[in-house]
């Protein structure tokens, strides 16, 4: 029980690494407070439900948490939005969702986190591979994970000296409803091309939500003390070229 007695929030906890991440949580012995649109039936300590494009919510998420718990402990930025195209395909509204969501709620709910956190305390963002060397096609939605993985090695900096560590992990392929839609919505059969995909990995596969969970417990854990500021790639040994 790694992480008796600490309290966590994580977003996105109704999607597949979150809701990894809320299972690996608990089993450590974390009480966890779960954001995200629709959290009825998820097995956690508190409940808080919203939109994070509404800044008000983002805003008052770790507050609401700290109130839920009876304290802050550990922050898993982890909600996200993918939206594909080349630049000259990308609307106003894509944009919006996707820097909203992918950039603007994690800003807000770190800024508003940082100074309730305590000493030896942990905020871990999700990026993404393409957030260090872009992927074709998906021109905003690497931009913002650029932008977390930026947001979060300056944060980590800038906090350390007050005992907070901030930690990104960028994710390559990872089994969940965000790459299966993106599949379907294509006309392929996710399951077939989730095995198609795995066998351009050098592990084999690609990541189950699991792999990227327990990474995240890690860097949200006293095993990384002295991680700070650090995007680690998590990738079955494929990085993006
Ligand atoms: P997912 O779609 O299964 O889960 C994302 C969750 O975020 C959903 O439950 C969704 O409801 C929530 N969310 C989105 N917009 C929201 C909003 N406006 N308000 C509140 N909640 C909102 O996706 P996932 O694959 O589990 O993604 C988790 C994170 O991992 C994301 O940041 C994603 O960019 C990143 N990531 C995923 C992959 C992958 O291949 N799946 C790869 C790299 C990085």
């Amino acid at each position: 029980m790694k992480l008796q007695g600490k309290k966590a929030l994580v977003t996105g906890a109704a999607g597949g690494i979150g809701a990894a991440v809320v299972r690996a949580l608990r089993a450590e012995g974390a009480a966890v407070a779960v954001a995200d649109r629709e959290v009825a039936g998820i097995e956690a300590e508190a409940h808080l439900p919203g939109n994070l494009l509404d800044p008000a919510y983002a805003d008052g998420l770790a507050a609401a948490a700290h109130r839920a718990l009876g304290g802050l402990d550990i922050v898993i930025n982890n909600a996200g939005v993918i939206t594909r195209g080349k630049v000259d395909e990308t609307s106003d509204a894509d944009w919006d969702l996707s820097v909203g969501v992918n950039v603007e709620a994690p800003f807000r709910i770190c800024r508003a986190a940082i100074p309730l956190l305590p000493p030896g305390s942990a905020i871990v963002n999700v990026a993404s591979c393409w957030g260090l060397r872009p992927g074709p096609g998906h021109a905003v939605y690497c931009m913002t994970k650029a932008a977390i993985a930026s947001l979060t090695q300056c944060m980590g900096m800038d906090h350390a000296g007050s005992g907070i560590r901030i930690n990104a992990v960028a994710p390559n392929e990872v089994n969940t409803p965000m790459l299966r839609t993106g599949f379907a919505k294509r006309g392929f059969d996710p399951d077939t091309a989730v095995a198609e995909l795995g066998k351009t990995v050098p592990l084999g596969r690609i990541a189950d939500p699991e792999d990227i969970a327990d990474v995240i417990l890690f860097l949200a854990s006293d095993a990384a003390r002295y991680i700070c500021g650090a995007v680690i790639e998590v990738n079955g040994g494929k990085p993006v070229k």
